[in-house]
């Protein structure tokens, strides 16, 4: 039966981010609490395996490696005004990054075409020398350096559709044009970059949306800009960066979505993994800050990359 895989591990709740930080661990029990009460049986969970070396290596310098993984604070520290170290962070990192790793090969080694990785922390501010914006791995971006090296591919597409640019990701591949990068975020917000002329080597494509843009301007966006885009490179597998801080309800930002349109959207991307890449699909968590938000907008994911019935 063909089903969708979750990649997940307890470690991921011991990144310690303090009482106030909103990237915290109740995030992931929620998603997590929110898809066993949702689909049952429906999922198959996995254990999330550890990154190994030569895996984070394709994407980051030695140099935050050393900082993410031999620091090992007694207590936690800052690495950058937003970005906590903490005893249990090197383990999670770990886990959160080898997570995308898993699915990918499973998605190219017959298990399941179709995965969503719960973990944190979530990954695509991290570029490949610095942690910042709550992410210390750029699990999107090992997972991509990952199925190009790995699996020999030659066309792999990351959507990005957190509120917030993942500058992280695209500055990794901005000059690799085996990877493709779409995204849309809110502008201006944190981290400030993501203009629509920042094209890469003609391989990024951003969206930037102001304030306030809502569920039409979103889905016309990627109706017209972000999707064709996708289509038209074709790629062997399709990864997300999937952040549901765009939810009316989240602190963070202000573009007022709603959780149909994540289903929407996910629903999208699935049919462009099912044209050009036979089904792979694989979608890591990024940000979200509202639990109930979290909550209904992982469901909505989830659901939407679920298989119908005989498929
Ligand atoms: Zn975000």
């Amino acid at each position: 039966m063909t089903t969708l895989a979750i990649y997940t591990h307890p470690a991921c709740l011991d990144h310690d981010t303090g009482p106030a930080h909103a990237e915290r661990p109740e995030r992931l029990s929620a998603v997590s609490g929110a898809l066993r009460d949702a689909f049952g049986d429906a999922l198959r969970w996995h254990q999330a395996p550890r990154a190994d070396r030569g895996a984070l290596l394709r994407a980051h310098a030695p140099s935050l490696l050393e900082a993410v993984l031999e620091t090992r604070p007694p207590r936690r520290t800052l690495l950058d005004p937003d970005t906590v170290l903490s005893p249990g962070s090197a383990e999670a990192a770990l886990r959160a990054a080898g997570a995308g790793i898993a699915a990918v090969d499973a998605a190219f080694g017959g298990g399941d075409t179709r995965a969503f990785c719960v973990v944190r922390p979530p990954g695509h501010h991290a570029s490949a020398g610095d942690a910042m914006g709550f992410c210390l791995f750029n699990n999107v971006a090992v997972a991509a350096a990952h199925a190009l090296d790995r699996h020999g591919l030659a066309r792999v597409a990351i959507a990005d559709f957190d509120v917030h640019h993942g500058n992280g990701t695209q500055a990794i591949f901005e000059q690799e044009p085996r990877v493709l990068y779409a995204g849309s975020h809110q502008s201006p917000l944190y981290p400030g970059s993501g203009m629509a002329d920042e094209r890469g080597v003609g391989n990024i494509v951003n969206a930037p949306l102001p304030p306030g843009t809502g569920s039409a301007g979103f889905r016309a966006a990627w109706r017209e800009c972000l999707l064709p885009a996708l289509d038209a490179f074709a790629p062997q597998l399709l990864l997300v960066s999937a952040g549901f801080d765009g939810h009316w309800r989240d602190p963070l930002a202000q573009l007022q979505l709603q959780a149909g349109d994540y289903a929407w959207l996910t629903g999208e991307l699935v049919a462009i993994a099912q044209r050009h890449a036979h089904g792979r699909i694989v979608s890591l968590l990024e940000g979200g800050y509202d639990l109930d938000a979290l909550r209904e907008c992982s469901v909505a994911h989830v659901r939407a990359m679920l298989p119908a019935p005989g498929q």
